[in-house]
């Protein structure tokens, strides 16, 4: 087994065309589609994926729900509630932190061992990217020490900022 950092990958682009098993989705509580990376999965999947989420009766912020992916080249959709940022005080990096670990553990469940996240909670949420990536690198790195099954994470990098914010995160820890 890799150790954790070498099994986290820095990832240039966008996430629905990732040929991978999982790619998790920053959805909203409704799990019925939104703006952002939601929206961009939902029509790249297709009108089947809003179909499954109708099922779902929601998610609640830092759980997270599992679909099939559709039309998209991975297997499954990881649909995760990320906290909207209000200053930092309001449990925003426990949430962020169990977006992260709660999806793992879905992956690990449904027996997926490429996993590709976006940058949860970084655009319409407003959560700093610095603090973000820290949390994610953190989380990802501690799942992946005590599991073996993961053998790689994309952490997808929709634009350069999102990459040299990745790059300092996983130089600091
Ligand atoms: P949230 O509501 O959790 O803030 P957003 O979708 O607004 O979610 O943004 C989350 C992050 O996903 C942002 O960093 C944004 O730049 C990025 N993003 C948007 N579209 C894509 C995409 N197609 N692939 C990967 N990342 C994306």
């Amino acid at each position: 087994m890799d150790a954790p950092s070498d099994r986290i990958r820095l990832t240039i682009g966008d996430i629905t065309g990732l040929a991978v098993d999982a790619i998790v989705n920053a959805a909203n509580p409704s799990l019925l589609g939104g703006g952002g990376v939601d929206g961009a999965i939902h029509r790249a999947a297709g009108p089947e994926l809003l179909a499954e989420c109708r099922t779902l009766g929601g998610c609640e912020t830092g759980q997270a729900k599992i679909t099939r992916g559709y039309r998209l080249p991975a297997r499954y959709v990881i649909h995760t509630v990320g906290p909207i940022w209000q200053g930092g005080h309001q449990g925003e990096p426990e949430l962020l932190a169990a977006c992260y670990r709660n999806s793992l553990q879905l992956a690990v469940a449904q027996g997926v061992r490429r996993i590709a996240f976006p940058a949860i909670s970084c655009g319409v949420y407003g959560y700093p990217l610095p603090e973000a990536a820290h949390c994610a690198v953190q989380e990802i790195r501690h799942f992946l020490a005590g599991n073996a099954q993961i053998e790689t994470v994309d952490l997808v990098c929709f634009n350069e900022e999102t990459r040299q914010t990745y790059v300092q995160a996983l130089a600091d820890q």
